[in-house]
C-alpha cells in the first residue's frame, strides 16, 4: 500500500503570489493556498519525496515527517530543488546522508551550481549530506520500491515523471513522447501538472492535461503545479469531469 501526501500543489511562485491582489490570491479557502509542488510517497518501508523546492522545510514540519530516505528529482528548476539544504535535519537524526536520484544533467546542476558547497573539497561543518544517484530512463530501485521514470519535455528541457506501483506523478512538462505512454497503463492514481487554462510554453494547460487523463484513463486523477490563473479550487472542482479533481496542499491519498 502507498500513502501519498501532497506537500505542495502550486506553480513556481506559489499561491498567493507576492504582491498579487487577484481574487484567488486573496481567497480565504485554505485549498487556494499552494506551496511549491512536491509529493511524499510512503510505503511500508520507504519515505520518498519527489522534489524539494523552496518550501521543503515548512512542508516537512507541516506533515511531521520523522524520517526521509530518498529524494527523486524531476528537474533542476529552483522551485523543485531550492529547499534541499534543509535535509540536514534528517542527516543529523538518521546519522546518514539522504539518497538523491536524478538524471546526469540534473545532478550536475546540484553538484556544480545549486549546492556546490556540499561537494567542496574543504567542507564547512554541518553542511547537508547527500548521495547522488544517476538514473537513466529505465526502472531503478529505491529501497524495496521499483521506480519507473517517465520521460517528458518541459519546453525543450527533458524532465522525468515517476511511476511507483500503480501511482504516477508527472509535473513540469508539456509533451510526453509516444513511446512513454505504455508505461502509464493501468494506473490507480495519476497526479499531473495543469498550470492554468491558457496555453503555456512549457506546461500542460488544463485542457491538455484532461486530454492526457482521458487517454490514460486512471481510476482517479489530480491536478497539480497550479498557478493563481487556474481560478478558485471550489469552482474548478465543479468544471472537471468525474474522477478528476484539483489537488490541494495536505491532501492524502491511499493506494492499495
Ligand atoms: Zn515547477
Ligand atoms: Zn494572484
Ligand atoms: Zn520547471
Amino acid at each position: 500500500m502507498l500513502k501519498i501526501t501532497l506537500l505542495g500543489t502550486g506553480t513556481s511562485q506559489g499561491v498567493p503570489v507576492i504582491t498579487c491582489k487577484c481574487p484567488v490570491c486573496l481567497s480565504n479557502d485554505s485549498r487556494d493556498k499552494r506551496l511549491r509542488s512536491s509529493v511524499l510517497i510512503q510505503s511500508e518501508t520507504e519515505n520518498i519525496v519527489i522534489d524539494a523546492g523552496p518550501d521543503f522545510r515548512y512542508q516537512m514540519l507541516r506533515c511531521g515527517l520523522q524520517r526521509l530516505d530518498s529524494i527523486l528529482l524531476t528537474h533542476e528548476h529552483k522551485d523543485h530543488v531550492g529547499g534541499m539544504d534543509d535535509i540536514r535535519a534528517f542527516n543529523y537524526t538518521q546519522k546518514s546522508p539522504t539518497e538523491v536520484f536524478g538524471e546526469r544533467r540534473v545532478l550536475d546542476a546540484i553538484q556544480k551550481h545549486e549546492f556546490a558547497y556540499v561537494f567542496a573539497n574543504k567542507k564547512y561543518p554541518g553542511i547537508p549530506q547527500m548521495n547522488l544517484n544517476v538514473i537513466e530512463n529505465k526502472p531503478f530501485s529505491v529501497g524495496n520500491s521499483t521506480i519507473i521514470p517517465i520521460r517528458g519535455l518541459h519546453h525543450k528541457l527533458p524532465v522525468f515523471g515517476y511511476r511507483i506501483e500503480n501511482f504516477a506523478y508527472l509535473t513540469d512538462m508539456n509533451f510526453i513522447p509516444e513511446e512513454e505512454f505504455v508505461k502509464l497503463n493501468n494506473l490507480d492514481t495519476l497526479i499531473i501538472t495543469a498550470l492554468r487554462t491558457a496555453t503555456h510554453i512549457s506546461h500542460f494547460n488544463l485542457s491538455e492535461s484532461l486530454e492526457i487523463i482521458k487517454r490514460l484513463a486512471p481510476k482517479r486523477a489530480f491536478l497539480t503545479h497550479m498557478s493563481h490563473n487556474i481560478g478558485f479550487h471550489e469552482e474548478l472542482c465543479r468544471t472537471l469531469p468525474s474522477g478528476v479533481l484539483p489537488a490541494y496542499d495536505g491532501l492524502q491519498i491511499y493506494i492499495d
